[in-house]
């Protein structure tokens, strides 16, 4: 792969994630909606918040955030893998279905571990600013607090982000405008978190793409190529070639599919810009 196909990849994975990113963001902020309404009311107790899992165990409104950012994951995934799958086989071919099961499947997985992650985030946060508030000679006022609360959800204006109608989210309608002002608010609600996001899901729906595309093509075996010179962790794998459905192999002796594969561990998936490529052999 030359130097300006990698470019060109990267254009196409950049433009369909920042397609992706008001979607994400949408989810985002209502996520944090619910998480803020119990700060809020903490506040007002002068007493943190009980442990993530609790404070949100009975919340159906979860379990549906849960599922429509997954839709959005894998309906972008999808798309993506579908190009990605015809640029590589040269033909118009239709995804095999254990490719859409297995985005399916991740895509779930990815937005539950998602917004996991960012509840205990947020629950660490809120709790901090109750008890340094509390800690203060004299105590914040719990107007203090709610306060800084709301800060750190919305940025230093303070205001509240307008509710998030149920036709932003419509993953059919392919853009949205930005709802979040972006203000000093916290990472975890900003358009930089949403679109890191998009850009991962993307990108990992690329390479899962082009590996179908060889599958289609008939190709044997594929080669990882490095694309981290001078001197990437992933620098000494230039060249691995394993048969497809095989599992290459990290430095470490971690094992992944592809790079920044779901099955890859994380360390090795975040800022890897390695790629394949198909060999054809008989073995
Ligand atoms: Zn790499």
């Amino acid at each position: 792969m030359t130097t300006a196909e990698v470019k060109r990849t990267q254009a196409r994975v950049e433009k369909r994630a920042n397609a992706m990113t008001p979607q994400v963001l949408a989810m985002l902020q209502r996520h944090a909606q619910l998480i803020e309404k119990r700060a809020l009311a903490a506040a007002k107790r002068k007493r943190k918040l009980r442990s993530p899992k609790d404070l949100l165990r009975k919340a159906d409104t979860l379990d549906k955030i849960e599922r429509d950012l997954a839709k959005i994951i894998e309906v972008y995934g999808l798309r993506q893998l579908e190009d990605s799958m015809r640029r590589t086989a040269k033909t118009k071919v239709d995804v095999p279905e254990r490719y859409t099961v297995q985005l399916a499947k991740q895509s779930i997985f990815t937005a539950r571990r998602l917004l996991a992650r960012t509840t205990k985030e947020m629950t660490r946060s809120v709790n901090q600013v109750i008890v340094d508030g509390l800690a203060e000679d004299p105590p914040a006022t719990e107007g203090m607090i709610a306060k800084r609360i709301r800060e750190q959800f919305h940025g230093r204006g303070g205001g509240r982000v307008a509710d998030v109608k149920e036709a932003d989210m419509t993953v059919t309608t392919g853009r949205t405008a930005m709802l979040s002002t972006d203000n000093g608010a916290a990472w975890w609600v900003s358009s930089e978190r949403a679109r890191t996001i998009a850009v991962t899901e993307v990108g990992e729906a690329e390479e899962a793409g082009k590996v179908a595309g060889y599958e289609a093509v008939g190709a044997s075996h594929m080669k990882w190529r490095s694309r981290q010179w001078p001197q990437g962790r992933h620098q000494s794998m230039d060249g691995q070639t394993v048969a497809i459905g095989k599992k290459f192999k990290y430095p470490d002796g971690s094992t992944g599919s592809y790079p920044r594969s779901p099955d890859s561990p994380v360390g090795h998936r975040v800022n890897c810009h390695c790629t394949t490529v198909p060999v054809f052999k008989d073995v």
